[in-house]
């Protein structure tokens, strides 16, 4: 009886956290020039079990974020992705390229070009093509991820080169900042790399992602031209490892 009442109010928290973070998106979304469409919110659902996951499908979400490779892969069978569409955000192993390549609709976390070559390879492979967006060290953090800033269109001028892989856009996770105004310079800088490239009209590029914004920031990630943020505690509660 508890356990059945507490999936019933996570059910309800779900539900209730997804429309004021709409709503925020919204009122953000217009505050820079927008409508609420034009961003894409995207449910962070790593650590989150998929009676959770399909909840919030239920409740309209239609795309998802996963980190692991391993842990998507175990739970994929069990959500409802014929309504929803689902990402991989996390760092990327080359060696498990080939087991996530075709099974999701975009890799947000391309941050090298070994990786890069090695997505290609799997999809040649297997005839596929396959969406990736550029991880972008925006902080030059040493503890991150992620492309270094100077490197960026270096490195995308060499995965145009290569077949199967379709560049839509770029990703980044600022560091953690003391003040706002040093967000809004990340976030910022972001935005501008993002307009740079698209403004060139390089071939076999569409610039259409700029995929910034988490659960503390995404307000402030959509006032400086995200156009997806990737939301997970937020909706879901506190993560439980
Ligand atoms: C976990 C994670 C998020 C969501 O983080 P929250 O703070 O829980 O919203 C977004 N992006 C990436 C890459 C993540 O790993």
């Amino acid at each position: 009886m508890t356990e059945k009442l507490s999936v019933e109010k996570r059910f309800s928290d779900i539900s209730y956290n997804l429309e004021v973070i709409k709503s925020n998106i919204s009122s953000a979304a217009k505050e820079s020039g927008r409508k609420a469409e034009d961003i894409t919110l995207m449910a962070v659902t790593k650590t989150v079990e998929p009676i959770f996951i399909n909840h919030a499908i239920d409740c309209g979400i239609d795309l998802i974020g996963e980190n692991k490779v391993q842990e998507f892969l175990s739970k994929e069978e069990y959500l409802k992705l014929d309504k929803c569409k689902a990402h991989l955000i996390g760092h990327l192993q080359t060696n498990k390229v080939k087991q996530i390549v075709g099974k999701v609709e975009m890799i947000q976390s391309v941050d090298s070009l070994k990786l890069a070559n090695e997505i290609s390879k799997q999809c040649v492979k297997q005839n596929i093509s396959c969406k990736c967006l550029l991880e972008v060290n925006i902080g030059e953090e040493e503890s991150k991820t992620g492309i270094s800033y100077d490197k960026t269109m270096f490195l995308l001028e060499e995965i145009l080169k290569l077949e199967g892989i379709k560049v839509c856009g770029l990703m980044t996770i600022p560091p953690i900042c003391d003040s706002e105004k040093e967000l809004f310079e990340y976030f910022n800088k972001m935005h501008d790399l993002f307009i740079d490239i698209k403004r060139q009209n390089i071939d076999n590029i569409d610039m259409s992602v700029l995929s910034m914004g988490m659960s503390g920031d995404y307000k402030e990630a959509i006032l400086c031209g995200s156009n997806m943020v990737r939301v997970g505690s937020s909706i879901f509660g506190p993560r439980l490892y």
